[in-house]
């Protein structure tokens, strides 16, 4: 999934206002962020199949410690102890954690039967739902378009940059998710390794909204 781990991201701030939205897409995304690290590494690995019967031509083969649900929750606690320690914020944190967290659930909705529930396990869960092209656009934009309602409602544009800042990042989005979903099938794994990587693009551009943006 990855535009409704944005939508998360935005739907998060209702609940913790105080946390900058920059924090909450690292959180919702983290383990996207890591995958392509740990790629790179050669720790963990996918297989690229132009023909696979999914919307995306992946076979995940073995990524325990990015995907897997043990590994998720270790992450979940480290992210809200250090933004405990980092911010002094229960609320913030305990946001952090859960974001996280949602994650790996939404990632079980549309993969198939690849999460492992911790490292060497068989037992590998995912409801497929990326077997369907209007199960996958339904579920990821409906999640990517409740999240910035909500952030919307709870946020007004401070100054020119947060609503043209903020329109701009959606339109880049759907750009990108039109990309991935109809684009080229992508030439080798170092391609989507570093592909991924952007992401960390849109979390310091959630940082930069953020700062243009105020409570409602
Ligand atoms: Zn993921």
């Amino acid at each position: 999934m990855f535009i409704g781990h944005i939508g998360i991201g935005f739907a998060a701030k209702a609940i913790a206002p105080r946390t900058s939205l920059g924090s909450l897409f690292l959180a919702s995304q983290f383990l996207d962020i890591l995958w392509p690290i740990l790629l790179l590494l050669g720790i963990e690995s996918v297989l690229i199949v132009p023909d696979a019967p999914t919307v995306i031509p992946l076979e995940f083969t073995n990524y325990p410690f990015s995907h897997s649900l043990a590994f998720v929750v270790l992450w979940s606690v480290l992210f809200a102890v250090l933004y405990f320690v980092l911010k002094q914020d229960k609320r913030g944190s305990l946001v952090m954690g859960l974001v996280v967290a949602s994650h790996w659930l939404l990632d079980a909705l549309v993969h198939v039967h690849d999460l492992q529930l911790y490292p060497g396990s068989d037992v590998r869960v995912g409801m497929g739902l990326w077997s369907s092209l209007a199960a996958t656009l339904l579920m990821e934009l409906g999640i990517f378009l409740i999240g910035l309602a909500i952030y919307l409602r709870t946020t007004l544009a401070g100054d020119h940059y947060g609503s043209c800042g903020l329109r701009l990042f959606v339109l880049f989005i759907f750009l990108v998710y039109a990309a991935n979903l109809f684009g080229p099938t992508p030439p080798h794994v170092s391609a989507i390794a570093w592909t991924n990587l952007s992401i960390w693009l849109l979390v310091a551009w959630g940082y930069w909204i953020d700062r243009h943006r105020r409570l409602s």
